[in-house]
């Protein structure tokens, strides 16, 4: 936390009364109980108050931008200034564009950091499913971050206190076309600690060989970015056995007694999907994930309904509606929202809770730096039905030092500790973090462009 340096004339007026205030309670305290409280005493009590700010006085000022390339995705974390020296940080999601913040600078410019469902809802309507939501997200988290500055909470106790003391996370594992080398690379996370897995395992691996793959171009990868159902790809009982076998062979290497999340299986209609799911239900898989595009709920729910392999999806959704719809008609079995999409930190808790009624676990996707990490920690922390979540950096040697305060390493045999100190519980370690600035990037360079962005926001007349 920086030092104040704007302390208000109102915090330090206030400072003589609220003594007298207590002093005279004191007195009568004392003075039932027959006691006397020295000064010291006195001192004692009040030297945790935090001085650091007056709450109500409090006023963003400034929006600026520190994009941090390579851990391993891109990762914009902006930082939320105030009127009094204090700060919070937030992450617009991995990937997107540090733009979806900037241009919600002017719209929070002046108001209040700790009324954050007052500024969430008012720039609501800039976010959207996939990367659209980062901005309003990074926003929120940095809210959430500064009113547990001035408050000298952590998140996770102004959502109504904690679940778990640490957060059982699932890592990613880099793949090899031999499956006895990825299963080996998964035994070594498996020795570091880490307790539940997750493998990419695709069609595409599968193209060429004969009678695996049809719809393709032969010899050509199959085209990404092409709504799955819509495809005209489909992969034939070879081709899904195939797949499976390879699993089965990664399972002889990793053992039975984890669960390992299969996600990626490629671009491919509903009946191949479900051709797929039957063969890798020897696989004993958690989940299979995003297996055709979320939106398409009356497929999903065929799917779901017709397999016995968890379906998953919803790294992609951004609000709560689009989630409950999900969750009411059970068209999955595990949802799985990313914090940087879903909406932020208290959406996501509501999420989740909506889940719970309808008997469903929140996995959590994740694939930002620390701030983003412990920004999910204290959502999970507080969220009952929270399940696993996800990590993408157990390779990157540098992600860690991007941030000061929680003990180290952050994750440790498998799971996150949730942080103590207030707000989000970290700083940025500024020198590691300029170190790795995207190319052309500068450390929070002032951004007075936006302070004047504006237009007829409303969404009615
Ligand atoms: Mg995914």
């Amino acid at each position: 936390m920086k030092p104040s340096l704007e302390r208000p004339l109102r915090s330090r007026r206030n400072r003589p009364g609220r003594r007298e205030f207590l002093k005279k309670a004191t007195a009568l305290l004392g003075a039932a109980a027959g006691t006397f409280w020295a000064d010291e005493t006195l001192d004692a009590a009040v030297q945790n108050v935090n001085r650091n700010s007056a709450p109500s006085q409090l006023k963003i000022t400034d929006l600026r931008v520190a994009v941090v390339a390579g851990a391993p995705f891109t990762c914009p974390i902006i930082r939320i200034d105030t009127n009094q020296g204090i700060y919070g940080l937030g992450e617009v999601r991995d990937g997107a564009s540090k733009t979806y913040a900037l241009m919600l600078k002017s719209r929070i410019l002046g108001m209040n950091p700790c009324n954050i469902e007052q500024i969430f809802r008012k720039i609501r309507q800039f976010g959207g499913h996939g990367r659209m939501a980062g901005g309003v997200v990074a926003i929120e988290e940095a809210c959430w971050d500064l009113a547990g500055k001035v408050y000298g909470v952590p998140i996770y106790q102004m959502l109504g206190g904690k679940y778990r003391d640490q957060l059982r996370c699932y890592c990613d594992t880099p793949d090899s076309p031999d499956p006895k080398v990825f299963g080996e690379r998964m035994k070594q996370r498996k020795e570091m600690g880490f307790t539940w897995f997750k493998m990419d395992i695709g069609i595409n691996r599968f193209r060429n060989v004969p009678g695996a793959v049809s719809g393709t171009v032969q010899g050509m990868p199959i085209e990404r970015g092409r709504e799955h159902t819509i495809s005209g790809v489909e992969i034939t009982h070879k081709g899904a056995e195939l797949m499976a076998e390879y699993i089965m062979k990664v399972r002889e290497v990793v053992g039975w007694d984890v669960p390992i999340s299969v996600d990626h299986v490629g671009t491919m209609g509903e009946n191949s999907i479900i051709r797929l799911a039957k063969a890798m239900e020897k696989c004993n898989l958690a989940w299979l994930e995003d297996v055709i595009p979320w939106y398409q709920t009356e497929q999903l729910k065929r799917i779901t309904d017709t397999v016995d392999v968890p379906i998953c999806t919803g790294e992609d959704i951004y609000l709560m509606d689009e989630f409950e719809k999900l969750c009411r008609n059970h068209v999955v079995d595990v949802i799985h929202p990313d914090l940087s999409t879903s909406g932020g930190i208290l959406e996501t808790k509501r999420i989740g809770d909506m889940a719970m009624r309808y008997g469903i676990p929140m996995a959590m996707h994740m694939a930002g730096s620390p701030v983003c990490a412990m920004a999910n920690a204290h959502c999970a922390a507080a969220t009952q039905n929270f399940l696993v979540m996800e990590n993408h950096s157990v390779d990157i040697p540098w992600w860690d030092d991007l941030v000061t305060g929680p003990p180290k390493p952050l994750m440790q045999k498998g799971h996150m500790r949730v942080p103590e100190g207030p707000g989000l519980g970290i700083e940025l370690n500024e020198e590691v973090v300029k170190q790795h600035l995207m190319m052309g990037e500068s450390y929070f360079a002032p951004t007075p462009e936006w302070d004047r962005e504006r237009s007829a926001d409303q969404l009615y007349s």
